[in-house]
């Protein structure tokens, strides 16, 4: 029995849009592949795939669709399709963004490389590593670091998992946030609070949306690499995270979406103690109920269905 959960971010008009260069599916894109899903799957609920029941509908294979980070476009876009079919999303987002009113610098450095040209951003961030070295903090040269860090994947280049890289988890929280920082007022806004606003959805959305059948998972508060943090660091990041989502997740029943795909042993058993019954990642295969974890449930892309490629039809053999 093959499950397919995909993976989704931003999904907007994006010809229209402020950010036209964003790394998002198009909204006509979208709607194209729930046709084809339609077609083809039959979808199925959270509680589906946690009780293991969706064999027992159809002799077609599940899907379920996994949206991430709590833009401002699951609630605008995807929530009225979803409802429209019937289909029930799975929603996760970090705690931070609902609490703070402050953009995530994971977001803003998806802002940043949709802003200016690559070549230009790593020549900014090159200074700004030069200026920063040997001041207050310890950094290694940027040949070195350019080496370990640049590594192209499925989606990205080489640069831009550099920058990536750099800013989402190598270098030490405070000097990452200031570069991050600089670079975000520099080439997107420096009014982050509306820019915020016009980003993610609001805790009364996620109540109407959950009110209306959708499921909520819990993606961090911070939006950390999970497997980098210590025991501790991990416990209060999802001690917070389970605060702001008090009353829409169960305590002691809830969905761990990790933030970056980013889990390990300990990982998982720290929050099995916290009340998670199972984990979403970012391992890129279908679901097997039979041969995979609960708490390792992998997960295909967007783009690797139609109408953006065939690619699921090959990506099953982790
Ligand atoms: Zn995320």
């Amino acid at each position: 029995m093959k499950i397919y959960i995909i993976m989704y971010h931003y999904i907007r008009n994006l010809k229209l849009s402020r950010y036209p260069e964003i790394k998002g599916l198009d909204l006509k894109l979208f709607k194209q592949q729930i046709e084809f899903l339609k077609s083809k799957f039959e979808f199925i609920t959270i509680d589906d795939l946690l009780n293991n029941k969706c064999s027992s509908k159809t002799d077609r294979e599940g899907v379920l669709l996994t949206f991430d980070d709590g833009y401002i476009d699951h609630y605008t876009n995807v929530f009225p399709i979803l409802k429209e079919n019937n289909i029930q999303g799975f929603f996760s987002m970090p705690g931070k963004i609902l609490k703070e009113g402050k953009v995530l610098d994971v977001n803003k450095i998806h802002f940043i490389l949709a802003s200016a040209s690559i070549e230009k951003i790593k020549e900014d961030v090159f200074e700004r590593l030069n200026y920063y070295r040997g001041k207050e903090y310890e950094i290694p040269a940027n040949e070195e670091l350019y080496q370990k860090l640049a590594l192209a994947n499925r989606f990205d280049s080489k640069d831009t998992i550099f920058v990536k890289r750099l800013l989402q988890a190598e270098l030490e929280e405070e000097l990452r946030n200031k570069i991050t920082d600089d670079l975000f007022q520099k080439y997107v806004t420096p009014n982050e609070e509306a820019f915020t606003q016009e980003l993610y959805m609001s805790m009364d959305q996620i109540k109407f949306m959950k009110q209306q059948g959708m499921a909520f998972g819990i993606h961090g508060y911070d939006h950390y690499w999970m497997n980098r943090l210590t025991k501790e660091k991990l416990t209060e990041d999802v001690t917070k995270a389970l605060e702001v989502f008090d009353g829409v997740i169960e305590k002691n029943h809830w969905i761990c979406c990790y933030p970056y795909g980013s889990y390990s042993d300990n990982v998982i058993e720290q929050i099995k103690q916290m009340g998670a019954v199972a984990g979403l990642s970012t391992d890129v295969s279908y679901y097997e109920p039979d041969r995979h974890d609960l708490f390792k449930i992998p997960r295909l892309d967007t783009n690797d269905f139609p109408p953006k490629s065939d690619g699921y039809l090959k990506n099953g053999c982790v």
